[in-house]
């Protein structure tokens, strides 16, 4: 099922970026390793003639770059998202490291888009961000002084996936993918989460008000397993089905 990557199915999302030269930086870092796909949440300064300066001769990304309101929008069609953190955060999500993250990367843009998210300057980004993610990516670094520049990051992280572009063997990660049903896109997996949410809540299993992380592990469940539209699907039909009988005792 796997063939070669596809370039145009990876996009480096930035999220809430203060300076607009950091943005430009990353232009100038994706046209080096022949990534075209920027997608912009929320910037808080764009367009910019810094970030202009700073793309050199990028500026055909910045253009083309795709802004919008909100994560989800951004990443509703892909098939894999892919979170960097600087550190490590309470609930500890499957980490990879910079060349696997690479590697899989671009083996599974050959069947679906790949999302990279990369957070604010100070705050990276939040547990709500992180925990969209099937996988956290950290840059190995000095544990005292952890955190890269945000274009210095994505350029690391790009490189990876450049490097992964010119290996002709397989890499044997993540072998799964070669499935029979394609592996459910993020917008019909955050739709499956409200339903389960949903459900949880009607039949008194979860209490919004005392959530003691039960949605944010469930979410590490199902992200671990990479659920296949099938298997979405059957779930979906096992919810309603829970939602109609307990109706009918409510009644
Ligand atoms: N002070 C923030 C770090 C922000 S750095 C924090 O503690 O989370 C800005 C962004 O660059 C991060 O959100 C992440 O996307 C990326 N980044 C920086 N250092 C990184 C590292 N060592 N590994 C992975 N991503 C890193």
């Amino acid at each position: 099922m796997f063939q070669e990557g596809c370039s145009n199915n990876i996009r480096i999302v930035l999220i809430n970026t203060s300076h607009p030269g950091n943005i430009g930086g990353v232009a100038r870092a994706m046209k080096n390793m022949a990534l075209e796909q920027l997608y912009l949440v929320q910037p808080r300064e764009f367009p910019a003639s810094r970030a202009v300066w700073r793309a050199a001769g990028a500026t055909d990304i910045l253009k083309r770059a795709k802004i919008f309101d909100c994560v989800d929008d951004a990443v509703r069609d892909c098939g894999l998202v892919i979170g960097t953190s600087a550190r490590g955060r309470r609930i500890p999500w499957p980490i990879i490291d910079p060349r696997d993250c690479g590697a899989i990367t671009w083996k599974e843009s050959s069947v679906h888009p790949v999302a990279l998210l990369f957070g604010r300057e100070d705050r990276g980004l939040t547990n709500d961000e992180l925990r969209k993610c099937h996988y956290h990516v950290h840059i190995p670094s000095n544990q005292e002084y952890s955190s890269l520049n945000l274009s210095c990051a994505v350029q690391v992280i790009v490189y990876e996936i450049y490097l992964a572009s010119l290996e002709k063997n397989d890499l044997n990660f993540n072998k799964q993918i070669e499935w029979d049903q394609p592996i459910a896109k993020v917008g019909d997996v955050e739709r499956f989460h409200t339903h389960l949410e949903e459900t949880m809540r009607e039949v008194g299993f979860y209490d919004p008000n005392n959530p003691k992380q039960l949605t944010t592990r469930m979410r590490r469940l199902f992200s671990r397993v990479r659920m296949d539209e099938m298997e979405v699907s059957i779930l979906r039909g096992l919810l309603s089905a829970v939602q109609r009988r307990l109706s009918m005792y409510t009644k």
